[in-house]
């Protein structure tokens, strides 16, 4: 099963995806990863996390692909956002995932604490059941906290916040983000 697998990994951002990667290749499960991202604000932050996703990429030697799309999540009720956050993001990669020929998607929103684990679930099992492309599934947030330690030891960007304009603004560390 594992041979005839071709994974794509739709991907929030390098330090989530960090574990998920070396969980991977532990098992001998190669992957790609897809960048895309529309809710990321500002551009600077788009940007970082890009940047430093494609830094870890070439140094795991793995395939990264990106659709650039800026600013399609603008707020105006979080779970309803979130929803929509979450569909578009998940919707593209399926899509991309079926294009490209690959047999599997999931997606590194899978390890974060801070997301809503069952919806993301719930609309990536639809999702394989529409475009007929298999969702890879597993619960990654109990090796959350061993991903970020992962992330700081090779130097890579954490966020501290989701993405959006909403989030940046209730942001707990609000005063501490700086894009220099
Ligand atoms: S909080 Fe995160 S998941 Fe929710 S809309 Fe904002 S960026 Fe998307």
């Amino acid at each position: 099963m594992k041979n005839e697998m071709k994974l794509l990994v739709h991907t929030c951002c390098a330090p989530c995806l960090v574990y998920i990667s070396h969980y991977l290749k532990e098992n001998g499960i190669d992957y790609s990863s897809l960048f895309y991202n529309p809710n990321i604000h500002p551009y600077k932050e788009y940007m970082k996390r890009f940047e430093h996703l494609k830094k870890f990429m070439q140094d795991e030697n793995t395939e990264l692909f990106h659709l650039p799309s800026f600013m399609q999540v603008k707020w105006e009720k979080q779970s309803d956002n979130c929803d929509f956050c979450y569909k578009d993001r998940l919707e593209t990669t399926v899509k991309f995932a079926k294009e490209h020929g690959f047999t599997h998607f999931t997606s590194s929103l899978l390890i974060s604490p801070y997301q809503d684990h069952e919806k993301i679930k719930d609309i990536a099992k639809a999702l394989a059941n529409e475009y007929e492309v298999e969702f890879f599934y597993y619960d990654f947030r109990p090796n959350y906290r061993e991903g970020q330690n992962m992330a700081r030891e090779k130097g890579i960007y954490r966020q501290k916040y989701c993405g959006c304009i909403h989030s940046y603004r209730t942001s707990d560390f609000k005063d501490k983000i700086t894009w220099d």
